[in-house]
């Protein structure tokens, strides 16, 4: 059956369909650490609507699972693809097809990487603000699958608040139009938002219309503190957003994290700023304050910062600003660096900030692990590491890390921030949505997808094989 379904494939496509190892191996996984046990059928590289048609029409005649796939990088397992699956290779639909100065929006093909689209943008002084820190590498496709955040998004918004309308090719490969160019528009069910983090399980996305920003004007003004410990720096970091501050940039990096990206980065890397001098208990907060008033929303800021007891600089200095950015991006490298790395993602709402870093590290003592955490702390999105050897998680490192979502849950946040479901977390779904929340998702899911070839296994559990 799989070499009916490939022979099918490639009197379709020709050569956008292979089966040569190298494309079969590198879609057997993502960023997230995990592999599936065995590699796909086929991959197909698409390079138009027509070619995407072709191949949900084929899979859904012959019911072959889909696994759409963007450019690799997610975080959540949701782009894995194993034995009897077509990988849907969307990376080569990379077109940016219109941008338009007068509607401040932009029409593009959902392999455009996000960091390519914004270089695109730039001498137009427009900027697509979704922000994700894999800007450079992951695709305006998989951002909205995910519905991905970022640094800016607690000032600037997630890619939801990005996303204008859609194009979709449904599982029976029909081509549906959802959203609209007007900034306003309530007709009917808002299917675009529906689509936005569905994680390739409603349909694939074959074209975006985004929402565009001017470029900021102005002076960016960074505030850079050091806390004597965690819980001080996020009580400090929820004081700014209740003084009702908003700075592009809030980011924590608590004591066990700094210390690896200090080690990464070496003490040449830290000369001149106020990492230089922090001792091995100290938390970092970094706010960046843009536009008219950064001046004023800076030092605000750094007033709060020093009144909960943080030793503050600021600087105006844009390069400054950018070293200090640096550091906080280098904290993927720096935990890939040791070992194999679970990427956590929960978020609470931000007044409860403190409780969930006191219960990571009552956590981590108790299973005895480090857990290395950064927060988006403007938005209340936490990044717990969990650093591990050999192929697989560990099972004290899940039975840490599931403490950790239902805490999050219990102080009314969630499991996932901005990373996604995919197949990681998908056992803690209905924990957090609740019975009647969780079947009438699968019943949407059903409805899109009736005959569930769409990303089988991300989100929701396969279905159970049928009893004998
Ligand atoms: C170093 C690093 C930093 C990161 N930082 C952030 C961050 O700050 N914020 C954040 O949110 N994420 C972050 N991520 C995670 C990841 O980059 C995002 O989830 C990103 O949006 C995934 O895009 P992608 O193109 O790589 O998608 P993929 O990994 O290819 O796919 C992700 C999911 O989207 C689906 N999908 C992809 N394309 C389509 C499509 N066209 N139609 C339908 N479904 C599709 C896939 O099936 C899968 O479920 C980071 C990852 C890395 C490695």
């Amino acid at each position: 059956m799989p070499h009916a379904v490939v022979s099918l494939l490639q009197d379709a496509l020709g050569a956008a369909v292979s089966t040569a190892d190298v494309d079969l191996e590198a879609s057997r996984e993502d960023r997230s650490g995990w592999r599936s046990a065995t590699p796909p059928i086929a991959v197909v590289h698409a390079t138009s609507v027509a070619e995407v048609q072709q191949t949900m029409r084929i899979a859904h005649a012959t019911g072959t699972p889909v696994v759409p796939r963007g450019a690799g990088t997610g975080l959540a397992g949701g782009a894995i693809a194993s034995t009897g699956a077509i990988v849907l290779d969307l990376s080569r639909m990379n077109r940016v097809l219109e941008v338009s100065e007068a509607d401040e929006l932009a029409v593009v093909e959902p392999g455009v990487l996000n960091g390519d689209l914004n270089d695109a943008l730039a001498a137009r002084g427009l900027w697509f603000a979704p922000d994700p820190a894999s800007r450079a590498i992951s695709s305006i496709g998989g951002n909205i699958a995910t519905n991905a955040g970022g640094l800016l998004c607690a000032k600037y918004g997630v890619t939801r608040e990005a996303v204008l309308g859609l194009a979709v090719v449904l599982a029976d490969g029909r081509l549906l139009r959802t959203g609209r160019r007007t900034v306003k528009g309530v007709t009917g069910y808002d299917l675009t938002a529906l689509f936005t983090g569905s994680e390739g399980t409603l349909g694939v996305i074959v074209e975006a219309t985004v929402r565009l920003r001017p470029i900021t004007a102005g002076e960016i003004v960074t505030v850079a503190a050091v806390f004597p410990d965690v819980e001080t720096a996020a009580a400090a970091s929820a004081a700014v957003t209740a003084a009702r501050l908003r700075p592009a940039v809030l980011e924590l990096i608590d004591a066990v994290a700094l210390a690896r990206v200090a080690r990464f980065l070496g003490p040449a890397e830290l000369a001149g700023t106020p990492l230089e001098t922090v001792t091995r208990a100290e938390t970092f907060l970094l706010a960046q304050s843009d536009g008219a008033g950064a001046a004023d929303e800076a030092a605000e800021i750094a007033r709060l910062f020093a009144a909960s007891g943080g030793r503050v600089t600021l600087s105006t200095d844009a390069a400054t600003g950018d070293r200090l950015l640096g550091i906080r991006r280098a904290m993927h490298p720096a935990l890939a660096a040791s070992g194999q790395v679970l990427i956590e993602d929960v978020a609470v709402p931000r007044s409860r900030l403190p409780e969930m870093f006191r219960a990571i590290e009552e956590i981590g003592r108790r299973h005895g692990i480090e857990i290395p955490t950064i927060a988006h702390a403007g938005d209340g999105n936490l990044h717990p590491n969990f650093v591990y050897t050999g192929d697989e998680v560990p099972a004290h490192v899940w039975a840490a890390a599931d403490e950790m979502f239902r805490t999050a849950v219990a102080l009314g946040g969630t499991l996932t921030g901005e990373h996604g479901v995919g197949v990681l977390k998908r056992r803690w779904l209905a924990d957090e949505l609740g019975d009647d929340s969780f079947e009438l998702q699968r019943g949407i899911k059903a409805l899109f997808d009736p005959t569930g070839i769409l990303n089988p296994g991300v989100m929701f559990e396969p279905p159970l094989p049928p009893a004998r």
